[in-house]
């Protein structure tokens, strides 16, 4: 980095998240300007023992999306080898990092102080100022509006619209946050994602009526539901289900769940305390304080886990919900070494499970087969449902709605592709072409390292 030594140049470089998911590191350099946006670790993890590919004291600023790992993980980093600008990102958002990078360091960064809300535009460094927009995608995530300039140049504007949520939610009276805003004008330069590549989200209908037998089945066996999901939303999101499921009457009324999640509790305060930025219909569910889909008589909370173990010898009906969705750690390892022994219960995975790990097992296992704990080996009886509904993450449909919004004219001068695998880029890439009718060279898959003047 410090590459730029051109005061007129606009450049944009991902680091990271270029024809991959993990990682996303996206630096702009603005003249002399260095702003990095995110510094996520790789989800394979080797890659990440390497030493920053820039240098962190060359770094003015450093703007975080949203908390996720896979944007905020490597943060540590640059803070312990010379970095000195300031953090920006919306208050959630540096609560979340901190809680997850178990450190206090961004309410230490002066510059951010505490946090910078929706849709108030901030300086982050000479040439660059900032706004954070509803993002959709998990508590205090944003799409970011970056106005750059740089010496006898216009000013750009450059939309940084990836880990976009559902607006799906919203239609289907589900939401827990707000859809993604969409409202912008005269962007110069979009980023979108590729998570989905060209494919659709299961209709949401769908995905409930799948979650409902699930629930009846195991009540009827009399056995224990068992639910694997993320701390962050992934457990909200099935609380929220449940919910609504038991209000239409379609599951019984005296299944109970058990959250032993004490990490998803505290995702579950920072929302209650910046209750203001959910969703209007969400915010109306939780006046009622003691009936609301995440506080109400079918949901009871353990704390410790040794209660929860205790707990599995009692018989069913009944389910447990822990994280992590992958299996590989967390509270849901003891839980699952307890209970997919015995074919009355059932695994119902909320989430995708990368390859490698124990959910990836579990999920493509046929019933006898082994899985792996740490003590030995268990035999897998129960049933195993992949539920939907669950992700986090605009598909095609949604990010083409998108840009036909911020761009009926089709005047955007660059739609960049980055956060998704090599074949989802393309996949999103030739979609966008086809279906909105942009030129080819307008629409651009990210290459790693790949400097792009704009
Ligand atoms: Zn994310």
């Amino acid at each position: 980095m410090g590459r730029n030594e051109d005061p007129s140049k606009i450049m944009i470089t991902e680091f990271g998240a270029a024809r991959s998911v993990g990682g996303s590191k996206l630096l702009i350099e603005a003249g002399l300007d260095n702003v990095l946006v995110d510094i996520g670790m790789a989800f394979d993890r080797i890659k990440d023992s390497a030493r920053l590919p820039f240098n962190s004291e060359s770094l003015d600023a450093i703007v975080l999306t949203h908390a996720h790992l896979d944007h905020v993980g490597l943060l540590r980093k640059p803070l312990n080898s010379g970095f000195k600008g300031g953090i920006f990102c919306t208050p959630e958002t540096a609560i979340l990092t901190e809680q997850q990078l178990r450190r206090r360091f961004i309410f230490e960064s002066e510059d951010c102080a505490k946090g910078f809300d929706y849709e108030k535009t901030f300086e982050i460094s000479r040439n660059v100022d900032g706004t954070f927009f509803y993002a959709g995608h998990i508590p205090g995530s944003a799409l970011t509006l970056f106005e750059v300039k740089a010496q006898h140049r216009k000013r750009i504007r450059l939309l940084a619209a990836y880990d976009m949520g559902r607006s799906d939610y919203s239609d289907a009276g589900l939401a827990i946050l707000n859809s993604p805003y969409s409202d912008f004008s005269n962007i110069d330069y979009v980023i979108v994602e590729a998570t989905y590549g060209n494919n659709n989200h299961t209709p949401l209908q769908k995905s409930m009526k799948v979650l409902e037998d699930s629930i009846n089945d195991t009540y009827k066996k009399k056995g224990k539901m068992v639910v694997p999901a993320f701390s962050i939303m992934g457990t909200h999101k099935f609380c929220n289900f449940l919910y609504h499921l038991n209000k239409a009457g379609r599951i019984p009324n005296d299944m109970r769940f058990y959250l032993s999640t004490p990490s998803s509790e505290s995702v579950t305060r920072v929302m209650l305390k910046y209750k203001h930025h959910l969703h209007p219909q969400f915010q109306k569910l939780l006046a009622d304080r003691n009936d609301n889909p995440l506080y109400n008589p079918h949901l009871f909370r353990h704390k410790d886990l040794n209660k929860t173990l205790n707990f599995l010898r009692e018989e069913g009906p009944y389910g447990v919900v822990a994280s992590s969705a992958m299996c590989n750690i967390g509270r849901i390892v003891p839980i699952l070494e307890n209970t997919i022994e015995d074919e009355k219960n059932l695994v119902f995975l909320t989430n995708y499970v990368a390859e490698g790990t124990r959910g990836h097992a579990i999920r493509y296992s046929n019933k006898g087969a082994n899985i792996s704990f740490e003590d030995g080996y268990k035999t897998l009886l129960a049933d195993v449902v992949k539920g939907h509904g669950f992700s986090c993450h605009t598909d095609i449909q949604e990010t083409m709605e998108f840009l036909e919004k911020i761009d009926p004219h089709r005047g955007l001068k660059g739609i960049f592709i980055k956060h998704g695998t090599s074949k989802n880029c393309d996949a999103a890439r030739r979609h966008i072409i086809e279906n909105l009718g942009y030129a080819p060279e307008k629409v651009i898959v990210m290459e790693r390292k790949q400097a792009y003047e704009l």
